[in-house]
């Protein structure tokens, strides 16, 4: 397994900055008095300062402590005399629709996570782009591409519209959190004996990670749903392990089918919180599903 295939959810920041995401979107503007007058309240050095800020933010996992827009607050003022319609709509009408000239960089935001959605560890294909902190909340970020998670349809509609208000609640960040929550496992399972064996996920964080760091991905897995999603992927692909076993692999001890089974795991080039992965670790750990003959 080579050092980029290990850490491939964990996304490279975005190369696209915040002040060409809003050219781009007010260049999608039909009214010019409408697109002078953004401009002109988010000039490139109020961007430029507002994309540092949220960067840094999202470093230090402090965006939940940013000033929000309460939910059904309405349509304040946010900046200058922008409301937060102003900016959720150059999200929702000059950054998305196919015909803006914006949409390129939708596109180019798209594909940074090769097709595999960072946010649920690859079963979802990327279909869509999730705000990090939500535009209702945090209009301001409505088109700041380091804000523009790739996700798959299920991430995107698991996820309601609240952001945690505390540390402890974020999810993880793919562009910007500690390499630590994608290089080091923090998805486990247990195997459930039964005909068929159930795979149950759970979160066992690594002991030197502090008490915050294991509520992050605690919190990461339940607003994902990864312990259902997961089970349904891998009570999918258990019969054909157990077929294998059955019949290629009959003549295997317990422990040489342990073997095989750890290598499986190891060879298929997964991230190390990938369910499958995981699933081959947990049944070669499992002394009953090594020696039961199913
Ligand atoms: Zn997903």
């Amino acid at each position: 397994m080579d050092g980029a295939s290990n850490r491939m959810r964990r996304l490279p920041a975005p190369t696209i900055d915040f002040c060409t995401a809003l050219i781009e979107a007010t260049n999608g503007i039909g009214s010019p008095v409408t697109q002078a007058n953004i401009r002109a309240q988010i000039p490139p050095p109020t961007a430029v300062a507002i994309e540092a800020a949220f960067h840094t933010g999202a470093q230090a996992a402090l965006l939940y402590s940013f000033p929000r827009i309460a939910s059904g607050a309405g349509d304040p003022v946010v900046l200058g005399n922008l409301r937060k319609s102003d900016l959720t709509k150059l999200y929702t009408q000059y950054f998305v629709p196919k015909e803006k000239p914006a949409r390129r960089l939708y596109d180019q935001l798209k594909i940074t996570a090769n097709g595999k959605c960072p946010l649920c560890g690859d079963i979802g294909h990327v279909r869509t782009l999730d705000h990090y902190i939500p535009k209702a909340n945090f209009p301001i970020y409505s088109v700041m591409p380091g804000n523009l998670i790739p996700c798959c349809r299920d991430c995107n509609s698991e996820k309601l519209n609240a952001f945690s208000a505390t540390l402890a609640g974020q999810t993880l960040h793919p562009y910007f959190d500690d390499a630590k929550f994608f290089d080091e496992q923090w998805v486990n399972a247990r195997v459930i004996a039964g005909t068929p064996p159930v795979i149950e996920y759970y979160v066992s964080p690594p002991a030197h990670w502090s008490p915050t760091e294991g509520n992050r991905v605690a919190a990461h897995f339940a607003e994902y749903d990864l312990a259902e999603r997961f089970g349904i992927e891998a009570g999918a692909d258990l019969p054909e392990t157990i077929y294998t076993r059955r019949t290629t692999l009959h003549g295997f001890s317990p422990h040489e089918y342990a073997e095989h089974l750890r290598e499986k795991s190891e060879n298929m080039s997964l991230h190390v919180n990938n369910w499958r992965r995981v699933m081959f670790l947990s049944l070669a750990n499992d002394h009953w599903f090594c020696a039961h003959p199913h």
